[in-house]
């Protein structure tokens, strides 16, 4: 066997998102030591565009926990939504019926925040790095891998976060006999289109109508990010700028609503799954973010899951640290569920109630149309809305 450099840590990481560098972060700052391994580089992080909304609580921790303020400087705060159905548009204001808000602020940033501030810290976080794989979780766990310089290490470390995504590695090492899937797929997909052109609306629309679902979302005051319902197979090279916009103008324009149009950038179809593997713990091995669970994106709850998850995570972790006691990570795996099951009843509801099924008959199709009216004209439906789109109090 080639030689192996042999380095020691308290917490070894896979995987550098939002969930890997904020777990190393908050670690960092209670003086537990980590190393984070990334198969990809910096730049290929940087540059990969995915969710855009952010709850109160994954806000707060990224400025109280000193990552950076430039979420709250440089994001939008948003205190409603609209659902748009029937031509008509319904406000849902957060802040008269919660009294909280969300941030629209790119994952791209979120990383370069949390990447620039375990740099400024002196983080150990290696990218670029290939051929992890974990070894003696009974014993003392080891993670081999090989840098970005070819040289070959052994990780030695207390813990073992698997923080490295939807295909986890990390998942697939808690022995098939203790560990369940739960899996459900959706008869459609979005259609994603980045598009150079003004904002049509300060807030994110969500239409549903009798062609499908479409979402409006803004980046930038010259680039929008909008969505539209699609076929899972769709192929995006069959899609003209032209096509893109008729099929828009179709699902939102209407009432004096029209929607500003301009040259396409990006199109890509991004499928939708609902997963949840448990536990989230094995031994010394803890899964978090989207090596556990993934949504579909019609709630926004991805990225938010993921940093939840790490938030309870650490505060095992610290206490093991703190008292030696193993109380709070023997019950991480049940109480970052408990968060993960609420997320996923909010997205497969948004998802089933703005989505229109090809095969959806008459029937069908009015009873949608009656769910979204009951929601809308009733305080305690928006409220419900309200709450989990800004996420649930007591975030943990
Ligand atoms: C196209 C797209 C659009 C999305 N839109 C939204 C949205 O609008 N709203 C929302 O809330 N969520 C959205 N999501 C989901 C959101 O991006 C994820 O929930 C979030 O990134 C989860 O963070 P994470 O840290 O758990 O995983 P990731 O961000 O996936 O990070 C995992 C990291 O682990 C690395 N890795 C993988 N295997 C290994 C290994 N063996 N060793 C070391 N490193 C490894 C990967 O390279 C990756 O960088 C979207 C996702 C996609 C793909």
């Amino acid at each position: 066997m080639a030689h192996r450099h042999v380095i020691n840590t308290q917490i070894a990481i896979l995987g550098a998102g939002p969930a890997g560098l904020m777990l190393s972060h908050l670690l960092a700052k209670a003086g537990i030591e980590s190393t984070v391994l990334e198969l990809r580089s910096h730049q290929e992080i940087a540059e990969t565009a995915r969710a855009g909304i952010l709850e109160h609580g994954s806000v707060k921790l990224l400025v109280d926990s000193g990552v950076s303020d430039r979420v709250v400087r440089n994001g939008d705060r948003h205190d409603g939504i609209e659902l748009r159905f029937n031509g008509e548009s319904h406000r849902i204001d957060f802040q008269d019926l919660v009294g909280e808000s969300v941030w629209l602020y790119p994952q791209t940033d979120v990383f370069l925040d949390l990447a620039g501030r375990r740099q400024a810290d002196g983080g150990d976080v290696r990218y670029s790095v290939t051929d992890t794989t974990v070894h003696d979780l009974e014993g003392e766990a080891k993670v081999w891998f090989t840098d970005a310089d070819g040289v070959d290490f052994e990780l030695r470390a207390d813990f073992v976060a698997g923080a490295d995504g939807s295909r986890s590695y990390c998942r697939s090492l808690i022995p098939e006999a203790q560990r369940k899937r739960y899996f459900h797929e959706y008869p459609f997909a979005w259609f994603g289109v980045l598009a150079e052109a003004p904002r049509s609306s300060e807030e994110l629309i969500y239409a549903n109508s009798d062609h499908g679902f479409a979402l409006i979302s803004q980046r930038t005051e010259t680039v929008q990010r909008m969505y539209f319902q699609c076929d899972p197979d769709e192929d995006v090279n069959n899609w003209s700028d032209e096509r893109i916009w008729e099929t828009f103008r179709s699902r939102v324009n209407g009432n004096g609503f029209e929607l500003k149009e301009g040259p396409v950038l990006d199109k890509t179809v991004l499928k939708f799954r609902s997963s949840v593997h448990t536990p989230m713990r094995h031994g010394k091995l803890f899964l978090a973010g989207d090596a556990a669970h993934t949504v579909p994106p019609t709630g926004a709850k991805g990225l938010n899951l993921a940093l939840n998850d790490v938030k309870v995570l650490f505060e095992g972790l610290d206490s093991f640290y703190q008292t030696g006691s193993t109380a709070l990570l023997d019950t991480y795996s049940s109480r970052a569920l408990d968060r993960v099951w609420k997320a996923q009843q909010f997205s497969y509801w948004m998802t089933s109630m703005l989505h229109t099924p090809a095969e959806a008959d008459d029937f069908q199709r009015a009873r949608q149309l009656g769910e979204l009216n009951a929601v809308v004209s009733s305080h305690h439906g928006r409220a419900y809305l309200a709450e989990a789109y800004t996420g649930w109090p007591g975030a943990r």
